[in-house]
């Protein structure tokens, strides 16, 4: 998701995203670049499905939502693709499955995006879209004695898979987080989560360096499937070089293993969303380091884009062709984190 310090590569011209990627590009990404208004005519997918698609990656973490008012966008013009963009990009991508995130929280964002908006989403692309509900911890009573339970326990039944993307800008480990966490660990969903380094200016809960609060949720709800997401997460796969690398995509070799690594050695119930900058950078900024750390969590760790503009570069759909072709990580490893783990952990 992506707001002034977005978490994914920003749209640049299509003959850039062609190379960057490998992948054909189709006539709604041309119309996407030049930024007009988004509307669903104008978006009609024209491309045939890729043949391999059934065999194709399983995305943890994208965004859509039906077209907007075509004035109501980012201050920069993009939106979120609607959902036939959506399904072309993924065709386009070899993204069979996906997990489609709701928004509700207000940070940084130009349009809420319901879980019931999700839902009807999904419902009309059976097999490729997966529904994730969500909640802001401020809802119902805005106290630490709301009762959410019910209420998840009804996403849950209506086919709701997980909780997120969950941005509220309050400390991680904020009483209202930890009462809505206990109460979706109770119902038992996995959730997804962004972080972000500090109150202000940003969306996402909010850590310190060495991610003191998310070891404390960690620890409080052993049973709560916390899947790590975005800059300020990833960027502690290695030692912190200084405070700035935590809302960036810090570069270069991972002299020594960070907090991220050491948190999921020790907490099971940590595991890691590769999608956007963030997620990819971390697995291929020491290319040799990344190939350790994906056999090694190979189990907690998922493929994922974070589509959430029109075009978008997804630098991790040739990356993650170049492990399998030229086996860069073991063949085991490769389809749990390109596919199985997210079906097992999503069925
Ligand atoms: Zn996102």
């Amino acid at each position: 998701m992506s707001n002034s310090r977005q978490d994914h590569f920003l749209p640049r011209g299509r003959r850039e995203f062609i190379r960057s990627t490998g992948i054909f590009i189709g006539s709604a990404l041309i119309t996407g670049a030049t930024a007009g208004p988004l509307s669903d005519s104008k978006e009609t997918p024209a491309q045939p499905v890729n043949q391999d698609i059934q065999n194709g990656f399983f995305d943890i973490h994208l965004h859509t939502c039906f077209p907007r008012l075509p004035k109501i966008t980012r201050s920069n013009g993009t939106h979120y693709p609607s959902p036939e963009v959506l399904i072309e990009m993924m065709d386009n991508a070899g993204i069979a499955k996906a997990v489609v995130l709701s928004t509700l929280s207000p940070e940084c964002r130009y349009t809420i995006v319901t879980p019931e908006e999700t839902l009807q989403i999904c419902d009309k692309y059976p097999g490729r879209l997966v529904p994730f509900c969500n909640f802001d911890p401020r809802y119902l009573t805005n106290s630490t004695k709301a009762n959410f339970l019910p209420l998840l326990l009804a996403y849950k039944e209506a086919g709701f898979k997980g909780v997120g993307e969950y941005i509220p800008n309050i400390f991680l480990d904020d009483p209202l987080n930890m009462n809505f966490f206990s109460q979706v660990e109770e119902a038992g969903l996995p959730l997804t989560f962004h972080l972000a380094p500090q109150v202000g200016g940003y969306y996402g809960c909010v850590d310190e360096p060495g991610l003191p609060r998310l070891e404390n949720v960690l620890k409080s709800f052993p049973k709560l499937i916390f899947l790590g997401h975005s800059q300020v997460f990833w960027s502690e796969i290695g030692i912190l070089k200084n405070p700035d690398e935590r809302s960036g995509y810090p570069r270069g070799p991972v002299e020594k293993e960070g907090r991220v690594v050491k948190l999921m050695r020790q907490y099971p119930n940590l595991h890691g969303d590769l999608s956007a900058g963030s997620g990819f950078n971390a697995i291929s900024r020491d290319p040799e380091f990344g190939y350790k750390f994906m056999e090694e969590f190979q189990d907690r760790l998922y493929f994922g884009t974070d589509i959430a503009n029109v075009p978008q570069e997804l630098p991790i759909v040739p990356y993650f062709r170049k492990l399998k072709e030229e086996k860069l990580i073991s063949a085991e490893a490769y389809e749990k984190i390109a596919r199985t783990n997210a079906e097992r952990l999503l069925k």
